[in-house]
């Protein structure tokens, strides 16, 4: 294919990032002939491991440390990290200078020849899109030929998929609300749109609840000529922009909620928790669109295993279930995860301040929990909002720990057979860890080595 937008033209990448965000947009502009410039505020040891996967690609220099403006103006195109706000300084002088200014997504979605489906929201976009793959791959329907997974879910980069798309596939893309604003930015969407739920998430970026949502409905509008937007019924805002584009002549709008699961299909699904119903009648709600039949997804649905990081069971010791829920970013996840439960819970959670209220997961933390072990920035405002909350006879045991390793030690000796110890953090990991999945991994040794 011809990508006329990059070809030969002055490239630059902004923002690669220490977990190689910008890669796949560095190595499609030079495997397309663009000389390119990759530029970081982070220094070259920061982002050795996302220079390292550039070995080999031609035509890339870098400006590491800091960034020039003129780099910014002299470039024919400039392709911006999700991360990078839309009224950066330095993206604001380059569209000054007429400079094109796009994103990974954006181009993406100039040149698939598919349609997309895209799945957004504050928790579950991971595992709905992760279902919709499972279900979509494992069903045979006249409808499409192959099926592609790719966006924010970390598999396969999006660009570099682009070659292998063909116009009757279907692609199942993870949208975050950095990605979401890039595509509206564009005037652009997936054929088909569906948020999970909205709950407080990067008030850090956003300032206020309101801009947050305001940021997620951007999905809706830019959808082409055939839009299907899909709405979980059970959120209450969610409903309303349901009933809100409803009266759209032109868009297919649907609705759905966990309860519309038939029997054999809730019977087969293995995941915990009553979440992770939505998100099944979430992907189900998408593949019936496809021609997928409920005898189809009773058959494969069942194979569906949680994704490592998501209330994924890692063990069992002394009959105690652990299980690591690290990519728990919000205190809405951290909730849910308790929630999944109706064994007494041990739980470790805190972490990067995000600013987010601690408020309601006190409430449920309170309510709930045997145990509590809090880590990271955020334990003291965990501590005080679960304290708030404990009545005379539910009163968890608090305890801050400086490092996971103790938190795990001091949960199993508070932890009876019966129980479950939760790893599940209601919080981002930057303050202790490079990510969660590093923060999920130190979790598993440290179960690991309790149990030698
Ligand atoms: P995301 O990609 O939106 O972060 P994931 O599917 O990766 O969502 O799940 C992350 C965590 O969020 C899970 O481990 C779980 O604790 C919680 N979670 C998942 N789905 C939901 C849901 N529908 N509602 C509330 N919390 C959820």
């Amino acid at each position: 294919m011809s990508y006329e937008l990059i070809q030969n033209k002055k490239v630059l990448v902004m923002g690669l990032g220490r977990f190689g965000g910008g890669v796949d947009s560095a190595k499609f502009a030079s495997a397309n002939g663009a000389d390119v410039l990759v530029t970081d505020i982070a220094c070259a040891n920061e982002l050795e491991d996302s220079i390292k996967q550039l070995d080999g690609y031609e035509r890339i220099e870098y400006r590491l440390g800091e960034h020039h403006e003129e780099d910014f103006q002299k470039a024919d195109i400039i392709i911006a990290n999700p991360a990078v706000p839309e009224n950066n300084q330095f993206l604001q002088a380059a569209k000054r200078s007429g400079v094109i200014v796009t994103s990974q997504v954006g181009i993406f979605f100039e040149y698939c020849k598919a349609k997309t489906i895209g799945i957004t929201g504050s928790n579950g976009k991971s595992t709905t899109t992760a279902l919709t793959y499972h279900l979509l791959k494992n069903s045979s329907s006249d409808d499409y030929n192959n099926v592609w997974l790719s966006g924010n879910i970390g598999n396969e980069p999006m660009l570099m998929l682009l070659d292998k798309i063909e116009s009757n596939d279907l692609v199942v893309l993870e949208l975050s609300s950095f990605q979401v604003e890039q595509l509206a930015a564009e005037s652009k969407g997936p054929d088909v749109a569906l948020i999970t739920n909205l709950l407080p998430n990067h008030l850090d970026r956003y300032g206020t609840f309101e801009n947050y949502c305001d940021a997620k409905e951007k999905i809706f509008a830019h959808q082409g000529a055939q839009p299907v937007s899909i709405f979980n019924s059970e959120d209450e805002i969610i409903y309303k922009w349901y009933q809100k584009y409803n009266s759209e002549s032109a868009r297919r709008c649907i609705t759905y909620k966990a309860s519309d699961m038939p029997e054999k299909i809730q019977t087969e699904f293995k995941l915990p928790g009553e979440f992770n119903l939505s998100n099944l009648a979430g992907a189900m709600s998408i593949v019936k669109l496809f021609g997928v039949s409920d005898e189809s997804i009773a058959k494969c649905v069942g194979d569906f295993r949680s994704l490592p990081d998501r209330l994924e069971l890692i063990g069992e010791k002394d009959g105690i279930k652990w299980y690591n829920d690290s990519k728990s970013t919000t205190p809405g996840s951290a909730i849910a995860a308790v929630n999944a439960f109706n064994e007494p819970v041990v739980l470790i959670a805190g972490g990067y301040d995000k600013k987010l209220p601690f408020d309601k997961m006190g409430e449920v933390v309170a309510g709930k929990a045997k145990a509590v072990i809090l880590i990271g920035e955020t334990a003291g405002k965990i501590k005080t909002s679960i304290e708030k909350n404990a009545t005379e006879n539910k009163k968890p045991i608090i305890k801050i720990c400086e490092k996971l390793e103790q938190a795990v030690s001091f949960a199993n000796t508070k932890a009876a057979a019966g129980d479950v110890v939760l790893l599940s953090p209601g919080c981002a990991s930057y303050d202790m860890f490079d990510n969660y999945q590093q923060r999920g991994r130190q979790f598993i040794e440290a179960f690991k080595t309790l149990s030698k």
